[in-house]
């Protein structure tokens, strides 16, 4: 990995940590617990409690992926950034600028 390849990548850590952050933020208003004084039909209230898990499930995944960021962007300057945790062998750059939370190789991965 050379240097620049490495700042490609800590540019997209930062990025995509803020637009999660961005969706985390909607996610919570999104997820709140549908309240049964709402004056609407039966219909509409499956409905939202429908949405309202899809919101928090989606609001668990969110934030599981950026804990993964803010891992991958202490260990990015590391010299041990961006090798398999499994096999040991890099990880393919292209793999880390597209998901650079990976700690797996594709192959590990699978
Ligand atoms: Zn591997």
């Amino acid at each position: 990995m050379t240097p620049e390849q490495r700042r490609e990548i800590r540019t997209r850590i930062e990025k995509r940590m803020e637009e999660l952050k961005t969706t985390i933020a909607q996610l919570q208003e999104t997820s709140k617990p549908v309240s049964l004084d709402q004056p609407i039909g039966r219909l509409s209230r499956m409905d939202s409690m429908a949405n309202q898990a899809i919101s928090e499930q989606r609001l668990t995944d969110s934030r599981r992926t950026l804990m993964r960021l803010e891992r991958a962007l202490d260990r990015v300057d590391d010299e041990h950034f961006g090798v398999c945790a499994e096999c040991g062998e890099d990880i393919a750059v292209g793999r880390l600028l597209v998901m650079p939370e990976a700690t797996l190789c594709v192959d590990c991965a699978e």
